[in-house]
């Protein structure tokens, strides 16, 4: 097994509560580059860290909103115009993604909706607890509890030998539980303190749950205001731009 290494490039919330980019963490391993998560801040966020875009070979969204997906059109357009990418690309997100990809791409750039990109996409739909491989990792998505408009999945990532667990966005379900299972990392949203945002995470729920979680690390992320207030005084185990881990 060789190591894996991830950097979280953006680890705010919808808000940007504290001046943190939007949800976005870089997989890297032998088998090479995966992001979990592409928010709009995305290509800055790349560069910022000295990561190529070109380079990242799969994208994996957990839920279709803007703060999680919206930077995959900026990542195209970057890719067809600007970059000259010819490195194949995977794009897999909940059931629809193409198409939601193509809507987006039209209202933000109109006219690009229909964008053929001169490098290979390839699209994977999520299926509940189903394993799939997404480029160079697997994955097992498990439905979470985040909105009654767009199925919203937590991510088990198994690369090079580590599993790697992102809750996406959600209340607490038991599905996090399973999701997390022996999982060497798993990095939780943790959108409240006490209270949170509807159908999202706070720290007091979490930590009611804490002993059922089995992962040999929980780290926290997607903090509002009041909860990285709290994750500074109480010193907890969070995740921050920047931070980079090797597992
Ligand atoms: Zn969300």
């Amino acid at each position: 097994m060789s190591d894996v290494e991830l950097r979280f490039l953006g680890t705010g919330d919808a808000f940007g509560s504290g001046g943190r980019l939007h949800s976005c963490t870089f997989i890297r391993s032998a088998e090479g580059d995966a992001l979990v998560d592409c928010g709009p801040s995305v290509l800055a966020a790349l560069r910022r860290e000295s990561l190529d875009p070109n380079a990242v070979d799969a994208i994996l969204v957990t839920h279709l909103h803007g703060d999680h997906f919206g930077g995959v059109p900026f990542l195209l357009m970057d890719a067809h115009y600007a970059a000259g990418r010819t490195r194949p690309l995977v794009i897999a997100g909940p059931a629809g993604v193409a198409n939601a990809v193509a809507r987006a791409l039209d209202v933000l750039f109109p006219g690009s909706g229909g964008l053929m990109p001169r490098f290979p996409v390839t699209y994977v739909e999520w299926r509940d607890r189903e394993a799939v491989g997404a480029g160079p990792v697997r994955v097992t998505p498990f439905q979470v509890r985040h909105s009654t408009h767009t199925p919203c999945y937590g991510l088990r990532v198994e690369s090079a030998g580590r599993v790697l667990a992102f809750s996406g966005d959600t209340e607490w379900t038991d599905a996090l539980i399973e999701l997390s299972s022996g999982a060497d990392l798993f990095v939780c949203e943790c959108s409240g303190y006490e209270s949170a945002p509807p159908h999202h995470l706070d720290f007091l729920t979490l930590e009611r749950h804490r002993s059922a979680l089995t992962c040999r690390r929980l780290l926290l992320t997607h903090m509002g205001e009041a909860m990285l207030a709290r994750a500074e005084a109480l010193g907890l185990d969070a995740a921050s731009d920047g931070l980079v881990l090797t597992i």
